[in-house]
């Protein structure tokens, strides 16, 4: 029985009614950002990822890597609250993933409806109806926020566009702008750079990097980025396979258990880090 299950039922009824109330958690000051005991998550009752543990203190910045299917989808879902997870714990700052309003979160942009006819200045002002409810209208406190986090992401003559309009790396710096705006907490990104080019790519992770307060969980395909940008990596394949210092994580024998031989790193004479794909099918990575 997962602990979901097992909560009493005047406590689910409790969460739902501060659910309804757009109340938030209040964090336990002592509890890390995130912690994972023995994590689970299934799909249908077939566990897509299991044996996930550990702990993210608030301001981490976390790369999730592994090949495709391994998880890293599911793992940022259950952490945003959007998918039950079937086994194990999870705690976002002490407490279960749903209801907080502090985590903001960034589905692939394959799963966006690009042609809805909302604004640049829209999608941002929906990182505070969160706080509002749906009842307050956006006073001008909320506005200057709307405009400071399209300003801090260089979208200021984008502001009015229909969201269709934007590049790939303009869509994400405008959920990072959302992100901003929301003044999240924990943000969790799912492939934000896939299909960017480089410049537009830089652009993203020089956004990302300096949201240096804020606990950010990315899933990436690419561990040179991973190393360069990330202090802390997950590396799963339906399970952990490793979490720590991109150093600690990106050994022979992780790499070999996550991508079967497929990637290997090794060390330029400037320390940098830098992977090799081999022959292997692309789907494979
Ligand atoms: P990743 O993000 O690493 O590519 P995912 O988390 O998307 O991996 O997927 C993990 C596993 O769960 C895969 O086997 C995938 O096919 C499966 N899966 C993902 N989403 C669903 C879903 N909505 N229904 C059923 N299976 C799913």
């Amino acid at each position: 029985m997962t602990e979901q299950t097992k909560a009493p039922v005047a406590l689910r009824a409790a969460r739902i009614v501060r659910r309804r109330t757009r109340a938030s958690v209040i964090h336990d000051a002592n509890a890390p950002a995130i912690a994972a005991r023995d994590l689970a998550a299934a799909y249908g009752g077939r566990i897509a990822l299991s044996a996930v543990s550990f702990d993210l203190s608030a301001g981490a910045h976390l790369a999730v890597v592994g090949p495709n299917g391994a998880g890293k989808s599911t793992l940022l879902k259950v952490i945003g609250g959007l998918l039950p997870w079937v086994g194990g714990t999870i705690r976002v700052h002490g407490h279960a993933p749903r209801d907080h309003l502090c985590i903001a979160y960034v589905p692939q942009r394959s799963d966006v409806d690009w042609r809805f006819p909302v604004t640049v200045a829209d999608v941002v002002l929906m990182g505070l109806t969160g706080r509002l409810g749906p009842l307050r209208r956006a006073g001008q406190r909320d506005r200057r926020l709307v405009t400071d986090a399209i300003e801090r992401v260089g979208l200021e003559d984008r502001a009015h566009r229909q969201i269709g309009e934007l590049s790939g790396g303009e869509q994400q710096r405008m959920f990072i702008a959302r992100a901003i705006a929301q003044e999240a907490e924990i943000v969790l990104m799912d492939e934000p750079l896939a299909g960017l080019d480089v410049p537009s790519e830089a652009d993203v992770l020089a956004l990302l990097d300096r949201l240096d307060r804020t606990t950010l969980l990315v899933a990436l395909h690419d561990l040179g980025v991973a190393a360069a940008h990330f202090d802390r990596v997950l590396l799963l394949r339906e399970r952990m396979i490793g979490f720590g210092t991109p150093a600690d994580v990106f050994r022979p024998d992780a790499l070999e258990a996550a991508y079967g031989g497929c990637v290997r790193m090794v060390r330029t004479a400037d320390g940098a880090l830098v992977v090799h794909d081999s022959a292997c099918p692309r789907e494979a990575l």
